[in-house]
């Protein structure tokens, strides 16, 4: 049976509504060498095995958000798009279902270049797809990717991207392109924060309104393995090192303080908290009753 190919829950936030809406999922097969690329396989299976996640044709999901404030409707990200037609792409098909069309999004934040973030801009032919959008792109995102010399030499990639997906999508929006200092708050209702190593601009988002918040860690974590071993890390990060010492930082920052968060690619809907354990961290998925609107 195909699936529906759209997705979308409702969180009421004071003022705001926010909505988390599925771009659809992809697979990596087996989730090493991407995920945790240097460590035994035995240790990392054992590991998969002891949190019930698959051990071969690993999936990952693709989420975002969108949050409506007043005449704002700020759309985070914008999955793939066209560039993985297998079971991705299904954004517009999410925000259709939340009630809205790409001619409401008057706001686009890249949180980072990566193409499963950027590659809802275009349409194939080179047409915007949200046409009423004006972009938002961290300084130090927008300026690796545009320079010359880009450094993969500290990741544990084993071919480096060519970056000309980036360059090609970010120098065809240049016009409606405002690059923002990490720190800075947006719309008055979203605090940005470098949370390097992933990428080098790479930036979690704090959504506020009134005294509710929830933060958004976009890809500091792509599978709740890399809660239970943050060091074991992943071949995407652009530097390997920096990417470990961000995601324990934030990990412990998340559960010293019970934050929320919401995540990119941990399992549908990634909504959760990140609880201490003897050794580490580990997901808890927010208990959820009504499946299309969640309360916080
Ligand atoms: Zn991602």
């Amino acid at each position: 049976m195909k699936s529906k190919n759209s997705a979308s829950i409702h969180i009421p936030m004071g003022e705001m509504d926010v909505y988390i809406v599925s771009d659809g999922y992809f697979g990596i097969g087996n989730p090493q060498p991407i995920l945790a690329p240097e460590i035994e396989e035995e240790n990392v299976q054992d590991a998969l095995k002891s949190l019930h996640l698959p051990g071969s044709e690993y999936e990952m999901p693709i989420t975002t958000l969108f949050i409506k404030r007043g005449d704002r409707h700020i759309l985070v990200d914008t999955g793939e798009g066209y560039h993985d037609p297998v079971n991705a792409g299904w954004l517009q098909n999410s925000l259709s279902e939340a009630g809205f069309s790409p001619e409401d999004v008057t706001d686009i934040l890249i949180t980072h270049a990566h193409r499963d973030h950027i590659g809802g801009i275009l349409f194939e032919d080179g047409g915007r797809r949200y046409p009423n959008a004006k972009y938002h792109i961290p300084a130090p995102e927008y300026n690796f990717w545009n320079s010359e010399a880009k450094d993969f030499s500290k990741s544990k990639m084993t071919v480096y991207p060519t970056g000309k997906i980036q360059t090609d999508i970010l120098g065809a929006i240049k016009n409606e392109l405002t690059i923002f200092e990490p720190g800075d708050v947006l719309f008055s209702c979203i605090k940005t924060e470098l949370a390097p190593g992933h990428t080098p601009g790479h930036s979690i988002l704090h959504i506020f309104s009134g005294d509710q918040s929830i933060t958004h860690l976009v890809d500091v974590v792509h599978s709740s393995l890399l809660i239970a071993h943050p060091e074991w890390g992943t071949q995407w990060d652009v530097n390997f090192e920096e990417g470990v010492a961000t995601r324990k930082r934030i990990l412990e920052s998340c559960s010293a303080n019970n934050t929320l968060v919401t995540t990119c690619h941990l399992p549908w809907p990634g909504i959760g908290y990140i609880g201490k354990t003897e050794k580490g961290w580990q997901w808890i998925p927010k208990a959820q009753s009504d499946p299309y609107s969640i309360r916080i």
